[in-house]
């Protein structure tokens, strides 16, 4: 299983990332500062390490600096803050692999992570899921129906990719909204069935078909079998 590391002093945030990285299937740890970060990669190893860069006794530099003087090349992404160019361009040129500005989207992280993940760890993570007559393409965030394209906005296909990941699951509005929008989120659960709704339409979805089942008060969940598409 893939273990993931987050490492940010800002306790909102810091759960918000670990909660979304679970929901994702991942292993994940937390730390609250560097030390207590590069101590808890040490203790279990880490496949990607998110760093926050303003960090309490000892900073995201430093934290990258150790770990790339003792020659572990583990998958760093930074978080930063909004225009400090010459931190990313620091952190970058001591090794980091990428970096995300904040305040940042929920979809964009995760995004950016399996991103990274694909990148260092090619097998882990399918790159292509099948389901039906439909095929997902995850890193190009494309979606077909027997070869023809659906023509599917960014949010529509990340709805689709939660409930695809997690077929069988039922998600309620809140957590759609969760993972799709982010925590301070301002649609209503009332966008979420809006969405939903183009989204079954542009599938083709219908009462018979039921791929995206509806369960009464409760939320949506995705009813075929999917499969990985190398
Ligand atoms: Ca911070």
């Amino acid at each position: 299983m893939t273990h993931l590391l987050v490492v940010e002093d800002e306790p909102n945030l810091r759960q918000l990332l670990v909660n979304n990285l679970g929901f994702e299937g991942f292993s994940v740890e937390a730390a609250e500062d560097g030390l207590a970060g590069l101590l808890a990669h040490r203790a279990r190893r880490a496949d990607l390490i998110v760093l926050d860069l303003m960090l309490p006794h000892m900073d995201g530099f430093q934290v990258i600096q150790e770990l790339r003087k003792a020659n572990d090349h583990v998958p760093v992404i930074m978080l930063t803050a909004r225009g400090s160019e010459s931190d990313r361009v620091h952190g970058l040129s001591l090794g980091a692999d990428d970096y995300l500005v904040k305040p940042f989207s929920v979809l964009e992280f995760v995004a950016r992570i399996k991103a990274i993940l694909r990148r260092t760890h090619p097998l882990e993570l399918p790159t292509a899921l099948r389901s039906g007559a439909y095929r997902f393409d995850l890193t190009a965030m494309e979606a077909h129906r027997e070869n023809r394209p659906l023509d599917l906005t960014p949010r529509e296909f990340r709805l689709l990719e939660i409930l695809i990941t997690h077929a069988g699951y039922t998600h309620s509005r809140t957590e759609l909204l969760e993972q799709a929008w982010g925590a301070d989120a301002r649609p209503t659960p009332r966008t979420v069935d809006v969405h939903i709704a183009n989204l079954r339409k542009k599938l083709g979805d219908d009462e018979k078909k039921n791929l995206i089942a509806t369960v009464g008060g409760e939320g949506y969940r995705w009813t075929l079998l999917v499969e990985p598409d190398h």
